[in-house]
């Protein structure tokens, strides 16, 4: 594996490949990675893309300069890890090189209902944050396809909307991975380090209760189920921000189980001071 610092070098090592005819897999992460971020390697590499991986602590997306700074790093590890995992390039910008001038004079992005929902309402300027980064990203690799995780669900649908501003929809492809999950359903995430052990096991809550949605799941009014699944979280520990089920394609919220429409549940919840999300597709595999 390479492992890049600047745009200009990343941009010459990409044409060469391109040159070859070769197509590049774009799978943009935080680092401290785990098997989640493993699996997008791994869905570039059975496409027979060129998995390139980029790691950068992005500070615009922090709406909490707490959560920033505890953010964990292993960079030691993830490189082992992408290497071992097959992944051809790493590219490792310092936030100079991302944001030579300054986060003044940003772009700011219209993104509408998506922007202003969920993750957009509990942490605002996140999604600000993820544009500004994914656009300066994106222009830089120009891959053929995005690994994203469904973990992300909200993000992938603002990053699809972004593609789209940007007139891209044609070139870069989004694919959206499944969410990978400990044995026992939390899924994997860099911010589950931060779980102390002694409580660990309780933080499968945030997974039964998105369980306990898609097993009961029935035509009708949704809020007595939603009333059961967040007391499965309030028992369990959890502090909830939202848990609420929306129709997957737009992300309307729904108040009523409607058949014909694709729905999903999604959920922000604190547990031991960590703020997780998970999601699950309740009517579809
Ligand atoms: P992050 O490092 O948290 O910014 O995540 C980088 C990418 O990995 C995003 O597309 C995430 O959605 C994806 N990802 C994070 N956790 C998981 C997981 N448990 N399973 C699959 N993909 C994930």
């Amino acid at each position: 594996m390479i492992l890049i610092k600047t745009a200009a070098t990343l941009r010459l090592y990409l044409s060469d490949q391109k040159k070859k005819g070769l197509k590049i897999g774009f799978i943009p992460t935080m680092g401290a990675l785990h098997e989640g971020h493993i699996s997008l390697i791994k869905h570039a590499l059975d496409n027979r893309d060129i998995p390139v991986c980029s790691i950068f602590i992005n500070p615009t997306q922090f709406n909490d300069e707490k959560d920033f700074r505890q953010y964990p790093v292993t960079i030691n590890q993830d490189i082992l890890l992408l290497e071992k995992a097959g992944c051809e390039a790493l590219f490792l910008p310092s936030v100079d090189e991302i944001y030579p001038t300054g986060f003044e004079n940003e772009t700011h992005y219209e993104l509408g209902y998506l922007g202003s929902i969920l993750e957009g309402a509990y942490r605002p300027g996140h999604f600000q944050g993820v544009c500004q980064v994914m656009e300066k990203l994106l222009k830089i690799v120009m891959p053929d396809r995005l690994y994203l995780g469904q973990k992300d669900f909200q993000q992938c649908k603002i990053i699809a909307l972004l593609i789209k501003q940007m007139s891209l929809q044609e070139r870069i492809k989004v694919e959206i991975c499944p969410t990978m999950r400990e044995p026992d359903g939390l899924a994997m995430s860099s911010r589950n380090r931060r779980i102390n052990p002694e409580v660990r096991k309780n933080a499968n809550g945030i997974f039964l209760a998105l369980s306990h949605l898609k097993n009961h799941l029935k035509p009708g009014p949704l809020e007595p189920l939603l009333n059961e699944a967040s007391h499965i979280l309030v028992q369990k520990g959890f502090e909830i921000d939202y848990l609420t089920i929306a129709d997957a394609g737009n992300l309307e919220i729904l108040t009523e189980f409607q058949e014909g429409r694709s729905l999903i549940a999604l959920t922000a919840a604190t547990f031991d001071e960590v703020r997780l999300i998970d999601n699950m597709l309740l009517n579809q595999d």
